[in-house]
């Protein structure tokens, strides 16, 4: 349980981060939640949360921008006190075959996918050091573990997530932070819905569970690596996908 304690979600306002978040909350945790723009989901996201009983504020920020993440952090942290976990969920896709990609394609996703969570794990570590305690959660994707055609720019970025995941494992495990990634597969969120059916139809022939995840589905193991009980859990990589890349 998180019970008393404060989490961060990047990418909150919809989707995985707005389910990790609603989880979170149930769990017992106060959430500070990211996203580029105060939209009406991330409203709905704020208000389901305080509808639980749990402090939930909202708070605009690039995730590619270190600048406003530093700023961002601080601002959270003066908010709420303290920080104990950080999910960093905010991604984009731009798919395209390599040959039509341009290096803007190709950097806009590693900025925002891989740099984003490097600048927001940066913003709360000394908090972290300070207090002997953090849990770091990255979702990465088994697109990063198995790779993916016409996603090249995010499959590195979440191959990349993989290696800062396991290398921040290291570095700050005797700080008692833990940091683990999450790989999740097909999920029914607006970024899958902007798929063709044709396309969604072909993915879902390849789970054996046959089905498509849902946000809930990632939620619950956020919610696992989160809790006191998983602190001897860092530097793992754990899918979250049917099945889909066994
Ligand atoms: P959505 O597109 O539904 O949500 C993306 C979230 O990220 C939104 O809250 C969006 O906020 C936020 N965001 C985007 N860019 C930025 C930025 N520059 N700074 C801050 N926030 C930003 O995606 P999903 O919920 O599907 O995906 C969540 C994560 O899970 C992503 O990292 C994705 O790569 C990963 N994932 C998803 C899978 C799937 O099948 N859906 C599979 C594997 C991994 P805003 O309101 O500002 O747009």
């Amino acid at each position: 349980m998180s019970e008393g304690r404060t989490a961060v979600i990047t990418g909150g306002s919809r989707g995985i981060g707005a389910a990790i978040a609603n989880r979170l909350a149930r769990d017992g945790a106060d959430i500070a939640l990211i996203a580029t723009k105060d939209s009406e989901s991330a409203r709905k996201t704020v208000e389901s949360i305080r509808a639980l009983g749990r402090k939930c504020e909202f708070f605009a920020c690039n995730v590619a921008d270190e600048a406003e993440c530093s700023a961002t952090a601080g601002a959270i942290l003066e908010e709420f006190g303290s920080v104990d976990i950080l999910v960093n969920n905010a991604g984009i896709t731009n798919d395209k075959l390599m040959v039509q990609m341009k290096e803007d394609d190709f950097s806009k996703v590693l900025e925002v996918n891989l740099l984003g969570a490097y600048h927001m794990s940066k913003a709360f570590l000394r908090s972290f050091m300070r207090k002997k305690s953090g849990r770091i959660i990255n979702i990465s994707s088994v697109v990063g573990l198995m790779g993916n055609a016409g996603q090249t720019n995010y499959a590195a970025s979440k191959a990349g997530l993989i290696g800062l995941t396991k290398s921040m494992a290291k570095e700050y495990a005797a700080k008692g932070i833990t940091v683990n990634a999450i790989a999740p597969g097909y999920i029914e969120t607006a970024m899958t819905g902007a798929m063709t059916d044709g396309a969604a139809e072909k993915i879902l022939e390849s789970i054996p569970l046959k089905r498509a995840g849902s946000p809930e589905d990632v939620a619950n193991l956020a919610a696992f690596l989160a809790q006191d009980e998983t602190s001897y859990i860092t530097g793992e990589v754990i899918k979250v996908d049917g099945g889909m890349y066994i």
